[in-house]
């Protein structure tokens, strides 16, 4: 109703402008000021004290300190006693992912089990989830077999149907035959995927069209698949595209301005998304020096998703249990050693795969735990992965210019980083949609 109404007004406008030939600008949108007791701005490795953000329509108009006036009539929202952050980024999630238990019928019953309607559903939920949480803005790598949903969740948010993030979404992904789920089922059957499977360097460079025509912001490319530890205990991955294949796709997106994600644990997979001019490196368990290397020449991205490998152990003495605990084992130093070189890292925690229902912020724990400072944890997740998203200045930072992505913790998320688990406080493009800190 309210839109028709918005709809009819608009109607009536643009008669006007059209019968006076010429348009006059609307009065200003109203301003809001936010009162913050600490600001972590995304950008800068010390907060602030006592600093006003002024917020005008979706973006933010200047930040200043205290003393600065308010306007009479101004709406100032008190967040005083709180520490102020921009909207948090996640870089890898999967809305369309309702988890791998196996109790629960494993990856399998997501494709299987659960029509579009339910899977959309779902990803309402998955939105609404994130959002809630101080997530205001997340790239989605991949719907595992819903298609193009992300884009249309995506639409369904800018257009006010249901609240959610910003949304970078991959769409479908691509892998090779025998590179993907669904499998193990009898060969006469002709199973669902849950990418689009391409062979060859012409089908790649297809595959990556037809997902950029449907509007990939994205694309997300496996390099392996399966794992396992061999023989003499090291962690083993299948790849699966080819260097070949994998540049076609590459050159495909660079020439859209577009990027490409590239899953990745290690070993000829993880070397050929390199030699092939991945972006970014997803998962990456098990880094060589020379690919770390690699990665600092090319500016590679590295997105680490360390919660998704403590989440679930198959039993220790089985070979699925060894691969388990071997992937934990190496990832760790691989981060470590990312962490000294410097690389590029982005926050991702491969929500999806992990429970909706999970704690989104439970990455920046891990992260921490293993040595990165809770400031470049938080930058991980702000300012560094808005530059990953072409969107530096624009998301991740509370500086003039920037959208209005706002989030409040009532602690110290320096001190005790598990502090941003309890967002209070959520301004998405300016509006405000959850507030506990200031009635
Ligand atoms: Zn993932």
């Amino acid at each position: 109703m309210r839109h028709s109404f918005a709809c009819f007004t608009l109607a009536l406008t643009l008669c006007g402008v059209g019968a006076r030939g010429q348009s006059k600008p609307g009065p200003p949108a109203p301003l809001t000021v936010i009162r913050a007791g600490t600001l972590i701005d995304g950008v800068s490795e010390t907060p602030k004290r006592n600093q006003l953000i002024f917020v005008r329509g979706e973006h933010i108009e200047k930040v200043a300190e205290a003393s600065a006036a308010i306007p009479s009539g101004t709406k100032v929202i008190d967040l005083s006693s709180a520490t102020v952050l921009p909207g948090l980024i996640d870089s890898h999630t999967h809305i369309f992912l309702w988890g791998e238990d196996p109790a629960k019928g494993g990856y399998d019953a997501n494709i299987l089990k659960a029509g579009i309607a339910l899977r959309a559903a779902r990803a309402t939920y998955a939105v609404r989830r994130a959002l809630e949480q101080g997530f205001t803005a997340i790239r989605d790598v991949e719907t595992e077999g819903a298609g193009y949903g992300d884009i249309e969740i995506k639409q369904a948010i800018e257009e006010g149907t249901i609240p959610g993030p910003r949304i970078f979404g991959a769409t479908r992904a691509i892998s090779t035959t025998g590179g993907y789920n669904l499998e193990g089922y009898a060969p006469e059957l002709e199973m669902p995927k849950g990418v689009q499977i391409v062979d060859g360097p012409v089908e790649a460079r297809k595959a990556a069209r037809q997902q950029l025509e449907h509007g990939a912001d994205w694309l997300k490319v496996y390099m392996t698949h399966r794992s396992w530890v061999d023989k003499q205990g090291n962690l083993v991955s299948q790849p699966t595209l080819t260097v070949e294949e994998l540049k076609a796709i590459v050159d495909e997106a660079h020439g859209w301005q577009k990027k490409v994600a590239c899953h990745a644990y290690n070993g000829i997979g993880l070397q050929r998304a390199l030699d092939g001019g991945c972006d970014s490196i997803e998962h990456g368990l098990e880094i060589t020096d020379a690919q770390i290397a690699q990665m600092q020449r090319q500016g590679t991205w590295y997105c680490p998703t360390i919660s998704a490998y403590y989440g679930y152990w198959e039993p220790e003495n089985t070979p699925a249990g060894k691969r388990d605990r071997a992937r934990a084992a190496v990832h760790e130093i691989s981060f470590k050693k990312a962490l000294q070189a410097h690389l590029k890292i982005v926050y991702g925690t491969d929500m999806g795969g992990i429970p909706w229902t999970e704690p989104m912020a439970q990455e920046f724990q891990q992260m921490v735990k293993l040595g990165m400072t809770p400031m470049d944890a938080i930058q991980s997740a702000t300012s560094r992965a808005a530059e990953m998203l072409d969107m530096k200045g624009e998301i991740g930072v509370l500086a003039p210019g920037a959208y209005a992505e706002v989030i409040a913790v009532s602690g110290d998320p320096l001190r005790d980083v598990g502090e941003l688990e309890h967002v209070r406080f959520v301004m998405h493009n300016g509006a405000v949609f959850e507030n506990d800190l200031a009635k």
